[in-house]
């Protein structure tokens, strides 16, 4: 898979990254929603090079367990 079909897996709206907030507004992507017992609905975004970078490091720890890699899931825990 190339890095735009990796990228076609996600939807894309303007926010920051939670790796680069400075950054400001760019496309990034929704990776996870943490629901904190008290407060509010956190969610977090990716930026395109941050989903790619996730992606690698699901493949990578995929292929060292033996498991199948999914693409599309940056951010979910893998096992
Ligand atoms: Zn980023």
């Amino acid at each position: 898979m190339d890095r735009q079909q990796i990228l076609d897996l996600y939807e894309w709206h303007p926010g920051a990254c939670f790796r680069h907030p400075a950054k400001g507004d760019v496309a990034t992507a929704q990776i996870k929603t943490i629901r904190p017992r008290v407060g509010e609905v956190e969610t977090i975004r990716a930026c395109e090079d941050c989903v790619i970078e996730l992606e690698q490091e699901r493949w990578v720890e995929a292929s060292r367990n033996g498991v199948d890699y999914q693409p599309g899931h940056a951010g979910e825990a893998l096992l």
